[in-house]
């Protein structure tokens, strides 16, 4: 097993304009019911979660018909879910939204 290695500082960056983390925050949802919505419903699990030698290609693809996503990726970000494609993000490209996901949040905590 190998270590994945935390995000550049750009990639962060980078994150934190992504337009699927940008719709995530627009649509984190207020409860659970997204998950009877999902395209992924009517797909093999294991499409979402490719061996390291395999491309997420097909599972990606399943979820940008998807009109969850959304709401799918707010969820992965706000558990810290760095494994399996949700919301049409590859674990890598998660790596790097969890941590500007969470900055975000720190920064819009009132202080004092
Ligand atoms: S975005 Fe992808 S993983 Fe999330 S509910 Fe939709 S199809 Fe499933």
């Amino acid at each position: 097993m190998t270590r994945a290695r935390m995000p550049r500082p750009e990639e962060v960056a980078a994150a934190r304009t992504d337009l699927r983390l940008l719709r995530a925050r627009a649509e984190r949802p207020a409860d659970e019911t997204w998950r009877i919505r999902g395209n992924c419903r009517s797909v093999d699990p294991e499409t979402f979660f490719p061996a390291a030698t395999e491309a997420p290609d097909i599972a990606v693809a399943v979820c940008g018909g998807c009109a969850v996503r959304g709401a799918c990726l707010a969820w992965a970000l706000d558990t810290g879910d760095t494994h399996g494609v949700w919301g049409g993000t590859t674990p890598r490209e998660r790596r790097a939204m969890v941590i500007a996901w969470h900055q975000r949040e720190e920064a819009l905590v009132p202080v004092g």
